[in-house]
């Protein structure tokens, strides 16, 4: 998060007319204010907390929530700011209360706790939620008209007319343009025989546009380790209690079906359920999936559904007519009026935590809205993280674990292609024995799948003259060549240049050489290998968003597909039941660098890729091409031990209180140039927070020393884990004074070591 400027004004204080009489209430706004301001309301208003309300802001009018007076937080995250009290003549008045549901007590209670656990401004968390939908006013309700049941006597008939009062007869409303069309007559009629009281306003309820599930629509059968599953999840559902549950099983064992159990059972005593999936997960299949079990569509929230759906569909939840959302991670914050489940599927992935503005992890904070709600959380994984499984193992969460695929299939079996022993062909990337491989795959009119997880030609451009290498001028980073658009860009920010036609440095021509592969890369050297082969390229250069996803993942369903060669777009939770062979192009392109979860990463990413592969009844095989196929990693996913590996990781990790043994937080520090940066960075260090069972690691320059053109430093703090972070943060930062120049982002529970 940015850590908010101090307000000019912390309360609102008018240069327009101070009002006298009425109520003092708290407004939040959706601004970095460090809490909310008083206004004033007159009584007759009847504010309550929750309402949302339209207020004075220096000139301009400012949409906020009445919010409550008094914290529900507890003691080691509240952190009072020192109240300013405007005095009651100097109040500004509350302009209006807004037509729109009020948000309940446990939306303001979740908007606070999350404020203060990631040290955010509440009203930066208040804004995703009312950011939402709230662009422009409310529409106006749909007029329509009815016709009384006698028309006035001295009513003038004309033939139009009476094809308007004939069609009107039924006694159902319509709309203007509904009559004009329907009785083929103009609106002018219409407009006649209102005005001659033949036709009287209605206001139109609004149908909603969500239909209900019905939880007894399609049941699956279920047997076995399936079915006790399900019936532990409805039984956690049926408690309305909190609780946390870890949904475990192999790729294919039907983990969806499952938890699809546990949503019919909070739809049967009438409560609302939401589903959060990584955002390219949000898929035709998922929700072909739910419609067949419950007979319509579940409503849908991420970043493609136009402005129509995002308000319908904020408004449905506050008003509990959508039943159950399924959506990516900033569904967290919709206004439901009657929440009874939420579900995390893919609980490992990292998508779901935001990394810019309020620093959150949406599997995280899920638990949390349901912790201050009390109902049942169930968070799901082939491949569970460490955080979760250490949950498990200290009884903070039931863990429900599905051993074998439905049906029957079997797992894949996995190779390790030792790349040391059969290498590739100078220039290229593809072990002989994998093409043969694909070659013999497709020849038996079965699919294959190529992984790499990079986007692009090359990650590396050099000259192979001088040694220059292309980089970019904002970040340190290298630029990717993307040869289909004949261009260089940075992954990292938006700079984007041509590719030149003699080195920068020496200017010699035909110098510059790609080095490494990216998918564009790969694509190239299988369309030469297997020339007749319907190819498709799954990236998100590719693919724009969830529609072009879905349809691609539709086409592989359909079988007009051969070799699927795609970055971790793959390996969501698919169902490609022709695809037998995956080839992992390199298995070790994860492990490098600092990053303290990269083996724990590398295993989830390519054992999730490998579960695409023998989803139905032909067996599966995974091959590895890895240049350390001794490394713990390879051994695990040659094995599939997945447990023993995280039980490795678990020893690793334990005794430095490294999460999820102990807490970190990280210190970003960030300034236009190096010595801000460097000065900023020192003062930190020296006021470093210290005791038992904290440590600071730093600052040091953070690997993507610059970024956008600033310069950044990091720091880290591990605390054990009874020690909360926040108090000690809040201290930390209030003893060191930033120029206007520098920012601090606090990142808490970091994923990104970046
Ligand atoms: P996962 O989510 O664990 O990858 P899925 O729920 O997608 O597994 O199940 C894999 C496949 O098996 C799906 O096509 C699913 O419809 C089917 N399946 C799983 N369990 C059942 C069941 N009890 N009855 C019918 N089909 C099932
Ligand atoms: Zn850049």
């Amino acid at each position: 998060m940015a850590v908010a400027p101090p307000p000019s004004s912390t309360h609102a204080s008018g240069a327009d007319q101070p009002t006298t009489g009425g109520l003092r209430v708290p407004v939040l706004l959706p601004m970095p204010f460090t809490g909310p301001f008083d206004y004033k309301a007159p009584a007759s208003m009847a504010l309550k907390p929750g309402d949302i309300v339209s207020v004075p802001l220096g000139n301009r009018r400012q949409t906020g929530v009445v919010w409550d007076t008094h914290t529900t937080l507890p003691a080691d995250l509240a952190h009072p700011t020192p109240a300013k009290t405007v005095a009651d003549n100097r109040l500004r008045a509350v302009a209006e209360r807004l037509e729109l549901p009020p948000l309940n007590a446990e939306l303001r209670r979740f908007v606070d706790w999350v404020a203060a656990y990631t040290l955010s401004p509440p009203g930066m968390v208040l804004a995703m939620t009312l950011r939402l939908h709230m662009k422009g006013a409310t529409p106006a309700p749909a007029m329509g008209w009815i016709a009384p049941p006698t028309p006035p006597e001295e009513l003038r008939l004309t033939p139009a007319r009476q094809k308007v009062l004939a069609l009107m007869a039924d006694g159902s409303p319509r709309t203007t343009t509904d009559i004009a069309s329907a009785a083929e007559v103009s609106a002018g009629v219409v407009k006649g025989l209102a005005d001659a009281g033949a036709l009287r306003p209605v206001l139109l309820e609004p149908a909603s546009p969500f239909a209900q599930p019905d939880p007894l629509h399609h049941p699956p059968v279920l047997e076995g380790a399936q079915k006790e599953a399900a019936t532990a999840l409805r039984h956690s559902v049926q408690d309305k209690k909190f609780s946390v549950t870890l949904l475990e099983g192999v790729t294919g064992s039907g983990k969806t079906e499952i938890y699809l159990e546990a949503i019919a059972a909070c739809l049967e005593q009438g409560q609302q359920a939401l589903v959060l999936l990584p955002e390219i997960a949000l898929s035709a299949q998922w929700m072909d999936r739910f419609t067949r079990r419950f007979g319509v569509r579940p409503a849908v929230w991420h970043s493609e559904i136009g402005q129509k759906a995002r308000r319908q569909t904020w408004l449905g939840t506050a008003d509990g007519s959508a039943t159950v959302v399924v959506g990516a991670r900033s569904a967290l914050f919709l206004p439901f009026c009657n929440l009874g489940l939420i579900i995390v599927d893919e609980e490992h992935e990292s998508l779901f935590k935001q990394e810019e503005g309020v620093i959150y992890n949406a599997r995280d904070m899920a638990v949390v809205r349901a912790r201050l709600a009390g109902f049942a959380a169930v968070v799901v994984s082939a491949t569970p993280s460490l955080e979760t499984l250490a949950n498990a193992h200290a009884g903070r969460y039931q863990r429900l674990v599905l051993p074998t695929r439905h049906g029957g299939a079997s797992l894949p079996q996995t190779h390790l292609l030792d790349m040391r022993e059969a290498p590739p062909e100078r220039g290229l990337f593809l072990s002989p024995r994998l093409v043969e491989d694909i070659a013999a795959t497709l020849g038996r009119e079965e699919q294959a799948m190529l992984f790499l997880n990079r986007r692009g030609y090359a990650p590396l451009t050099l000259c192979r003259t001088c040694g220059h290498r292309m980089e970019c001028p904002h970040c340190t980073a290298w630029l990717v060549e993307h040869r289909n658009r004949q261009v260089l860009s940075c992954h990292y920010c938006d700079h984007t240049e041509p590719m030149p036609p003699v080195c920068p440095n020496c200017k010699t021509e035909h110098s510059l050489t790609a080095i490494g592969p990216g998918i564009e890369r790969i694509t190239e050297e299988a369309r030469q290998s297997f020339p007749d082969a319907r190819i498709l390229v799954m990236s998100s250069d590719t693919l724009g968003g969830p529609a072009a996803t879905a349809e691609a993942v539709a086409k592989i369903a359909r079988r007009e597909v051969d070799l699927i060669i795609g970055t971790q777009i793959v390996a969501k939770g698919w169902h490609f039941p022709h695809l037998t062979l995956v080839g992992i192009v390199d298995a070790d392109l994860g492990l490098g660098g600092a990053d303290l979860r990269a083996g724990e990463r590398t295993i989830q990413l390519l054992h999730q890729v490998a579960g695409r592969a023998g989803r139905a009844s032909a067996p599966g095989r995974v091959v590895l091409q890895s240049y350390t196929p001794e490394h713990p990693v390879m051994q695990a996913l040659l094995s599939g031990d997945f447990d023993q590996f995280m039980e490795q990781e678990a020893e690793q990790r334990r005794p430095g209180f490294w999460p999820p043994y102990g807490r970190l937080a990280a210190l970003i520090i960030s300034a236009d140039t190096p010595q801000a940066a460097d000065d900023a960075a020192a003062r930190f260090g020296r006021t470093a927070p210290y005791g038992e069972g904290i440590q600071v690691l730093g600052p040091a320059p953070a690997p993507l020393a610059i970024l956008r053109g600033r310069h950044r430093r990091r720091l880290l703090l591990r605390t054990w884990r009874s020690i909360a972070v926040q108090p000690i943060l809040h201290r930390w930062l209030g003893l060191v004074p930033l120029d206007r120049h520098v920012r601090v982002e606090v990142d808490i529970d970091p994923v990104s070591f970046l």
